[in-house]
């Protein structure tokens, strides 16, 4: 699929959230982009109306609309570092997620044929993609090719670029036009762009694909950072071997979800060690129980049980801590 067709969908979808409640405030929609100030409001319209869908979709599979539905797979697995910043992590994305879950299947139909145009109705919307098998998506992960020339980070504002360039030996950093925004990819502010950098000129390269996968209470949204005909490969990177021991769990989990997803027997995990340099490889076996043991312990986070709180240093550096429940350090302080 062409990037123009890509944009065309994310327009689609802002069209479509942003065009009812025009009707429902009897303004007139027949030039939507017009109602577009600024990238602030627009994101604000698109959380609206994409909420407003959302609640439809929950209604339609019988679930209250408070229920977490759409999760994330990586956020999922971080449930062996701090089960309750999984939790707080799912919540706070479950709009994006669920975001991701329309723009695949909408974006699938098209490649497929399923459909011939982006549907407008919200019904035609959610429905869309609901008849695409898996032996599609092995399909469509079979023409994908294994790693793109160029790849772009963006900060949260979206305003700041930088492009990596893979395509020579040197691996050259191109700046963006505004050198002065470039991120600082040493910047202590910035650890998961630092560790998709890592990733991009460290890893192994394989195809890959996006795609959601009902389990359990959820739907899980998953993309592995590579898939071959045997394995799914997933690559961390950490600061140093003490982080190691801690960060692996994470990566098993996280890849034993996705050998189910993409029925795949075996998994291959690296993690790269930043103070020595090092890239750990182990390729084992798909784990059932872990998967059923992290489905069981978040479930019944969801549903009300207290997390167990994790070390303390944990704490330190979490983007939750001032509204954790559970947090030690939150209840030294009292
Ligand atoms: S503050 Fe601590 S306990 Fe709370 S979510 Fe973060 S790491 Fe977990």
């Amino acid at each position: 699929m062409d990037s123009i067709k890509r944009l065309y969908i994310r327009y689609l979808l802002h069209y479509i959230t942003v065009s009812k409640s025009n009707k429902k405030s009897g303004r007139n929609t027949s030039k939507p982009e017009k109602l577009v100030v600024t990238d602030k409001s627009r994101n604000l319209f698109n959380q609206v109306r994409l909420k407003h869908l959302l609640s439809i979709e929950k209604q339609n599979r019988g679930i209250s609309k408070d229920k977490l539905l759409f999760v994330g797979t990586a956020n999922i697995a971080t449930y062996w570092w701090c089960a309750e910043k999984a939790y707080l992590n799912s919540r706070e994305n479950e709009l994006m997620f669920f975001f991701i879950y329309l723009e695949d299947r909408l974006k699938y139909s098209l490649e497929l044929n399923l459909i011939k145009k982006v549907p407008t109705s919200e019904k035609e919307i959610l429905s869309a993609g609901s008849d695409i098998t898996s032996k599609d998506i092995e399909n469509l992960l079979s023409k994908k090719s294994e790693q793109e020339d160029s790849v772009y980070f963006y900060t949260m504002s979206n305003r700041i670029r930088d492009t990596i360039d893979l395509s020579g030996k040197n691996k050259i950093i191109k700046r963006s036009k505004n050198s002065s925004n470039a991120i600082n990819m040493n910047s202590r502010n910035a650890p998961l762009l630092q560790g998709k950098f890592d990733e991009k000129i460290n890893a192994e390269k394989y195809p890959t694909i996006r795609w959601n996968f009902p389990l359990g209470e959820f739907v899980f949204i998953g993309i592995p950072d590579g898939i071959t005909s045997e394995f799914v490969y997933e690559f961390k990177s950490t600061r140093n071997n003490f982080l190691k021991s801690f960060i692996k769990p994470v990566a098993e989990t996280q890849a034993d979800f996705y050998g189910k997803f993409f029925n795949r027997k075996e998994k291959r995990i690296q993690i790269h060690v930043l103070e020595t340099n090092e890239v750990h490889t182990e390729q084992t076996s798909i784990d059932e129980n872990r998967i059923n043991n992290t489905l069981k312990g978040f479930t019944e986070i969801v549903n009300g049980s207290e997390a167990f709180p994790p070390k303390p240093w944990k704490c330190n550096a979490c983007e939750y801590i001032s509204l954790c429940p559970i947090t030690p350090i939150k209840l030294r302080k009292h």
